[in-house]
This record gives structure tokens, C-alpha cells and sequence, in this order.
């Protein structure tokens, strides 16, 4: 028998409704797996690259000593350090700048840093309408640090023993 001879019975007998019909069939009782985002979050690595942040220790230090490892290890030359030595000896940066459109999220900061200062955090739902928003200062930066700490260390902790 030809195809186009099979082809018009199976027109006739609507055989390709039917397998359509089955296929659905088959999903109305399966396990659901759409996830609802955003209101339903999916879950995330405690080694999700995101927006980064600058830490504090829990007396309100800036934990960055301002050895500017991560601005020679970042292969984007997204960071910009500049810094000085304070009137007690220790040096602190005055400033520290992620060009976030220049960044790839390596995490290469993240891992060259020796005080846990610099940190990817597990947010990405941020944008910008122009450039420069996408342009973090220290000051931002240590504020993305300060409200999530508490998100901060415990993915952090959670990490510790593949560190
Ligand atoms: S994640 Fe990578 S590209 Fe982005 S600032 Fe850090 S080192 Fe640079
Ligand atoms: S964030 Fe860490 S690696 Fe970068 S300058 Fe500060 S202490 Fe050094």
C-alpha cells in the first residue's frame, strides 16, 4: 500500500487525534513538574554565583584588607581597588567597584580572597535600566553584604567541607 493511500485512512479513521489524545492522557495524572517562579522558588546551589557582596565580621569590620588579589585574579578586569593605610596601620580600601556588565561570574574573586570578604550570594533577581546601574561601589556592595549575612554564611557553611 502506497503512503499516500495509508496516510488518507488514517485521515479518515483521525489516528493522529487519537495519539495526540493518548500522549495528554498519559500527563493528566503524572507527577507535575511546572514550577511556579516567582512565586515559587526553585532551589539553588549554596555555590550559586549571583550578586556579589562585601562581608563584615560581626563587630561591623570590613573583613577586605584591601590586598587587591581579586582585582588581579579577575579575568574581566571588572574591580577596581584603590586603598590607603589608616591612622591605626591597617589598610582598608577607600575604593571598591564591580563593573557588573563587564563581569562573566567566575568567582574567581570569591576564591582568591583569603578573608571571605568578597562573596558571590545567591541572588539574580536584580537588574538595571541603564549602565550604570549595573555599577556597584563598595558602599552597595557592603550593603548587599549587610542584608544578607545571615544568607551568606549559612551557604557558606553548608560549603565549607568541599572547600
Ligand atoms: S566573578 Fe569573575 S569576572 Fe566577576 S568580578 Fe569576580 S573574578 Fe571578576
Ligand atoms: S575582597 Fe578579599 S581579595 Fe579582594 S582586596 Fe579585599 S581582602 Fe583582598
Amino acid at each position: 500500500m502506497s503512503n499516500a493511500i495509508k496516510d488518507f485512512i488514517g485521515s479518515l479513521m483521525l489516528t493522529e487525534l487519537f495519539k495526540g489524545l493518548r500522549l495528554t492522557g498519559k500527563y493528566v495524572f503524572a507527577r507535575k513538574v511546572t514550577q511556579y517562579y516567582p512565586v515559587e522558588k526553585t532551589p539553588a546551589s549554596p555555590r550559586f554565583r549571583g550578586l556579589h557582596a562585601l562581608r563584615r565580621y560581626p563587630n561591623g569590620e570590613e573583613r577586605c584588607i584591601a590586598c587587591k588579589l581579586c582585582e588581579a585574579v579577575c579575568p574581566a578586569l571588572a574591580i577596581s581597588i584603590e586603598s590607603e593605610v589608616r591612622e591605626d596601620g591597617t589598610r582598608r580600601t577607600t575604593r571598591y567597584d564591580i563593573d557588573l556588565t563587564k563581569c562573566i561570574f567566575c568567582g574567581f574573586c570569591e576564591e582568591s580572597c583569603p578573608v571571605d570578604s568578597i562573596v558571590e550570594t545567591h541572588i539574580h533577581e536584580y537588574h538595571g535600566e541603564k549602565r550604570g546601574d549595573l555599577y556597584f561601589t563598595k558602599e552597595m556592595l557592603l550593603a548587599v553584604g549587610d542584608r544578607y549575612e545571615n544568607e551568606i554564611a549559612e551557604n557558606r557553611a553548608q560549603d565549607a567541607r568541599y572547600r
